[in-house]
């Protein structure tokens, strides 16, 4: 049966009619213009969620259920695709957690729900800093038989894997999951130019939370961030939750990556739970602030990982007059598809994947979240 839902569309606020026909869009047409109207964007897609709502994707002792309950409860932040993000990670842990996912995927809206599993490692550097928060046991070099093990746990639903190309051979490993459809990023690296170059030579699209994951210092001509940033074939992943990283690098970050960068939450499980004090199985105790702030208790100038989701990195960027609130809006929707080079989309014969919302006083609420054309989430 057909549908429509009537908004004001998130770019040009003119008034829109979207007709809706099994889980697609159908079309979307001119309405006579109303001002009171909601508006009506995409749906978010995050390319990397390690956890929310005290659901945790890494910590072992996953259950299908909270794969199925994380992915209810992001819908209603808006988001309607995502990448459960596994990382640096014993083998045997990987593939139960791959196992896990996989189950959950029987679920239709759930299986339509994931775009793909981002393994974040182990193929990173061993530095400390680049390294972040993987634990330096497990990090190797890129192995393909390894990750053919692990794709074929998950049944080919390994769709983004971020690596260092620091390690030797990093081009063929990269080649080689291009040619099975596998997209990869470059990222928790302390690479060189010619190594960066390589990787994007070999296929390498995107650089992994650019910025995040560093040296402390860096020599300020040649170094691994400005190498990412001049090539131009490479996308941008950010994490702009006003923690991670300061208003001054996202609005150099953005100008220089202007079309090519998209917003990832980054969000661990505490993402989505009230502020106070945790135990995490990377940080160790650790307190989630008031602010949205996730930090090591005893060096609170650390952070622990992220605690907030896109919806909130949106109004990060718009409340700071760092993009327009249609430009962020796009940045954690239209182009994680543009990289992903996903079917979705704003538009006729696309899956009908949108959000109904207002933006208020610097507050974005969804009102109502739409997958595959079934109405998953409405603001009680
Ligand atoms: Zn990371």
């Amino acid at each position: 049966m057909e549908r429509t839902i009537v908004g004001k569309h998130y770019k040009d606020k003119s008034t829109i009619g979207i007709g809706l026909l099994n889980g697609y869009i159908k079309s979307i047409s001119k309405y006579p213009r109303k001002e009171e109207l909601e508006m009506v964007g995409p749906g978010f897609v995050d390319l990397q969620i390690n956890g929310f709502n005290g659901v945790d994707f890494n910590q072992g002792g996953l259950s299908p259920g909270q794969v199925v309950k994380l992915t209810k409860d992001l819908w209603s932040e808006g988001v309607t695709t995502y990448y459960p993000t596994l990382i640096t990670n014993d083998t045997v842990k990987i593939h139960a957690a791959i196992k896990c996912i996989i189950k959950a995927c029987e679920n239709p809206l759930v299986a339509d729900s994931i775009g793909g599993i981002h393994l974040e490692g182990p193929f990173l550097s061993k530095k400390d800093g680049p390294r972040g928060a993987h634990p330096l046991n497990f990090v190797q070099a890129p192995n393909w038989n390894l990750f053919c093990e692990w794709q074929n746990t998950a049944k080919g639903r390994i769709k983004l894997i971020t690596i260092s190309p620091e390690w030797p051979d990093s081009g063929k490993f990269i080649d080689k999951c291009v040619s099975s459809g596998v997209k990869v990023a470059i990222g928790h690296t302390a690479a060189s130019e010619e190594q960066i170059a390589e990787a994007v030579q070999a296929g390498a699209i995107m650089s992994t939370h650019l910025g995040n994951a560093t040296h402390l210092t860096l020599p300020r001509h040649s170094n691994y961030i400005w190498d990412q940033l001049a090539n131009e074939n490479l996308w941008c992943s950010l994490i702009a939750d006003g923690f991670h990283l300061p208003v001054s690098i996202l609005k150099v970050f953005l100008k220089v990556k202007n079309t090519k960068s998209v917003l990832v939450s980054d969000s661990t499980k505490f993402a989505g739970l009230p502020p106070g004090i945790y135990n995490s199985h990377i940080g160790g105790d650790i307190e989630l602030t008031k602010n949205g702030r996730l930090q090591i208790i005893n060096r609170p100038e650390m952070l622990a990982g992220s605690a907030k989701t896109l919806r909130w990195c949106i109004e990060h960027l718009v409340n700071n007059e760092i993009t327009s609130l249609e430009y962020a809006l796009e940045m954690a929707s239209l182009k994680p598809i543009e990289v992903m080079e996903i079917s979705n989309g704003f538009e006729t014969n696309k899956k009908a994947d949108l959000i109904v919302f207002e933006y208020v006083k610097g507050n974005l609420k969804i009102l109502k979240t739409i997958k595959s054309g079934e109405v998953v989430y409405e603001y009680p």
